[in-house]
């Protein structure tokens, strides 16, 4: 019998040119500072590196590894190293592949897990591998109904976080009611139903033979634990172990970490404390920080020198975590000075959405490539304005950790109930309300829900449809059928995927990967921090979320936040007490003029130049974007010609197909509609419509001037 690891087809990303360039050691070694380099020569015994967002944690890990092989005193069948995410696994298998390392194992958790489970899956039962469970929800939702618990979607997303929770924390039914109030985890059920909830699950799972995600690592931990056998073949198959991120381990991670290493203890950690951002899942940093309590003879390597991030962006980033801090580091940069970062403060959502686009237009223009421009927020549903943002702009855009908004399942589901409603043609009032109406019937509220998670991430998705129909409705005369036309059309123009693009994700999803040039939007309190976190624990890892966000960009970083999620709401937000806080040197950044509000000053003077937006028909002041493209309110009457609106309609249409885009791409209804009714003749007279920009002027400025002649 072959040892695991060994017997199998490899299951890394296989090379089509696997000839690697032998590398000598000095060469591995002359890349790295003097801490990086302890790291790499700490070869025998544990080794704890804390080190700050930046510092080259993949590089000295990646190093140590080729260091160890190239001097013999590792070997590279025998040596696993574990990261978080598959493509971090990836991009380490690519650095060790440069650095001459051949034979690695480079894997997740997970993954690691599943191939020993699978090898010794014979021995362990004499039956087939199971199937694995893609996603709770399923089971979860039957466990639900048995147990007479809500299964609306969104309740079961929580359910089923709350049952990983449960399984990484090793907790019984009757534990995690006490356990959650320990850690002021609200439950999506009270305790003795999600008890019920959490049995049922099991149970349904046994039954059908299946295994979830957590038993892939419950079954290869208890492998190891009780069948020595197994133990003796896993542990002379790996010998060497690195685990990166280890600031986000949880309980069950870290107990296959200890089976694996047995009684030895050649592992090397590495994480920061400061960028802790799962502990909702069941990570504790506390296994990094209390690394040698564990370990007492460990080597203990600081790393300080942040080699991505300018000086600016690091004072910004110390700033944030001045307080907050719970490791002791302080991030020095490595690289020459750059531009100081940039609060800019917009009036909506709308209009924070459209500037980046617009800036990032600018960027892209310049030659800067789009994949070295990302733009990232806190929670998914904040996707949806850019995503439509940057389909107007013609910017391609990638998403990750999320998925495009109306492919959510509760934005699918949304639509599915607001065509149903538009089919019985039940049409009595603003289209903002007609959409609140039935959406409040797919239990959406006007109010958030107290709770972060799936519940929070569905509440916000509803609500960026209402806010939608609430800033298309004087467009769309209020009709249903037009609104769920242009929400297929923008669904359509965002779907297309593209192989490189602007890259906009979660702050979750950007952990570890770094840009040139970086956007955080909805720096706002109730954003970030988000407003369900209330006790002290879920604010400091919110900021730390910023803290992440901000060392992700290493030359250019623009903070950004909007006073009110609509076009013309009321002004309700205020900037992130992060930022409100922060200090450099001992200056407040939020005060500090041409920085603080360079947007905020630039977006009034551009203002200040333009006509106060009063309607043309009654002089009232015009509050909402679509009014304002009007030029009139939209309860005041109409001065359309029909017969140019139906002849710009058929020319959008013809333009739209040839080009297959959308027709909003070419000009939005609103903007027909302007122009329609304020007859431009000439260009000048185009260019002050609002939504035709200097780009559109150019492309489309003659022939809708054209029309506008033809008709006079
Ligand atoms: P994070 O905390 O975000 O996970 P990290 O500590 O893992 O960051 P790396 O991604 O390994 O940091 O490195 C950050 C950047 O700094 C990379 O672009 C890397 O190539 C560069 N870098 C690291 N160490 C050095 C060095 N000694 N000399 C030059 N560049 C370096
Ligand atoms: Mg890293």
């Amino acid at each position: 019998m072959h040892a695991p690891g060994t017997s199998e087809p490899r299951m890394e990303a296989s090379h089509p040119c696997d000839t690697i360039a032998p590398v000598t050691d000095d060469a591995i070694l002359a890349g790295l500072d003097p801490e990086q380099r302890a790291v790499a020569e700490a070869l025998d015994g544990p080794v704890v590196v804390l080190a700050g967002a930046g510092s080259g944690k993949t590089r000295a890990i990646t190093h140590r590894i080729a260091h160890g092989v190239a001097t013999g005193r590792h070997e590279a069948r025998r040596t696993l190293a574990v990261t978080f995410t598959t493509r971090a696994a990836g991009e380490m298998r690519l650095r060790l592949r440069d650095l001459g390392v051949e034979g690695a194992q480079v894997r997740t958790f997970h993954s690691a897990a599943l191939r020993q489970l699978r090898y010794f899956w014979p021995r362990l039962s004499g039956g087939e591998f199971p199937e694995l469970l893609p996603s709770k929800a399923r089971l979860v939702a039957e466990a639900a109904s048995r147990c007479s618990v809500p299964t609306d979607m969104a309740t079961v997303r929580d359910l089923s976080g709350d049952v990983e929770w449960a399984k990484v924390n090793f907790l019984s039914g009757e534990e995690i009611g006490k356990r959650a109030a320990e850690v002021r985890r609200t439950l999506a059920v009270p305790p003795p139903a999600m008890a019920a909830v959490l049995d049922a699950y099991e149970q349904a799972k046994s039954a059908r033979g299946l295994l979830d995600f957590e038993d892939v690592l419950l079954n290869t931990a208890a492998a190891l634990d009780r069948r020595p056998d197994i133990a003796d073949e896993i542990r002379s198959a790996y010998r060497w172990f690195t685990v990166d991120e280890f600031q986000d381990v949880n309980p069950l991670q870290r107990y296959l970490l200890r089976m694996w290493l047995g009684d030895r203890d050649d592992v090397c950690v590495v994480g920061d404390a400061n960028q802790t951002i799962y502990t909702f899942t069941g990570a504790t940093p506390s296994y990094l920080t209390n690394f040698r309590r564990d370990f007492p003879d460990a080597t203990e390597v600081k790393l300080e020198r942040c080699y991505r991030c300018t000086p600016e962006i690091v004072q910004w980033a110390n700033g944030i975590m001045v307080d907050g801090s719970p490791s002791s580091l302080t991030l020095v940069s490595q690289r020459p000075a750059g531009p100081s970062p940039v609060i800019q403060e917009w009036s909506d959502d709308l209009e924070e959405a459209a500037q980046i686009a617009a800036a990032v237009k600018a960027h892209i223009a310049e030659g800067v490539p789009a994949r070295d421009i990302a733009v990232l927020f806190r929670v998914n549903a904040q996707s949806e304005v850019l995503e439509e943002a940057f389909a107007e702009a013609g910017i391609p855009v990638m998403l990750r950790g999320t998925e495009r908004f109306f492919e959510r399942p509760e934005v699918r589901e949304a639509v599915t109930r607001l065509r149903g409603a538009a089919r019985a043609g039940e049409v009595s009032g603003p289209l903002g309300e007609e959409v609140r109406a039935v959406l409040s019937a797919a239990g959406w509220t006007p109010e958030p829900p107290r709770t972060a998670g799936a519940v929070r991430e569905r509440w916000e998705s509803l609500t960026a449809l209402v806010s939608l129909a609430d800033d298309l409705g004087p467009g769309l005369e209020e009709s249903l059928p037009a609104f769920i036309t242009e929400l297929d059309a923008r669904a359509a123009a965002q779907h297309a995927p593209v192989a490189d693009g602007v890259t906009l994700a979660t702050i979750h999803a950007a952990k570890g990967l770094e840009w040139p040039i970086v956007f955080v939007i909805g720096c706002s309190e109730g954003l970030m921090p988000l407003s369900y976190a209330e006790s002290d624990d879920q604010i400091e890892e919110e900021r730390r979320l910023l803290y992440v966000a901000v060392t992700r960009a290493a030359d250019r970083l623009t903070l950004s936040w909007a006073r009110s999620r609509h076009a013309g709401g009321r002004a309700s937000r205020s900037l992130s007490r992060f930022l409100q806080d922060l200090r450099v040197g001992d200056v407040p950044v939020a005060g500090r003029a041409g920085i603080a509000h360079r947007g905020s000053g630039r977006r009034r003077t551009e203002r200040k130049q333009k006509a106060p937006a009063r309607c043309r028909v009654c002089r009232k002041g015009l509050v909402t974007a679509p009014e304002r493209t009007l030029g009139r309110c939209s309860s005041c009457p109409s001065d359309v010609d029909e017969g140019l609106l139906e002849s710009l309609r058929a020319w959008r249409l013809n333009l739209s197909r040839e080009k297959s885009v959308p027709a909003y791409v070419v000009f939005t209804d609103v903007t027909l509609i302007a122009i329609a009714e304020q007859r431009p003749q000439d260009l000048d007279a185009l260019a002050e419509i609002p939504g035709v920009g200097p780009k559109k002027l150019a492309e489309h400025g003659d022939a809708v001037i054209g029309l506008v002649l033809e008709r006079a």
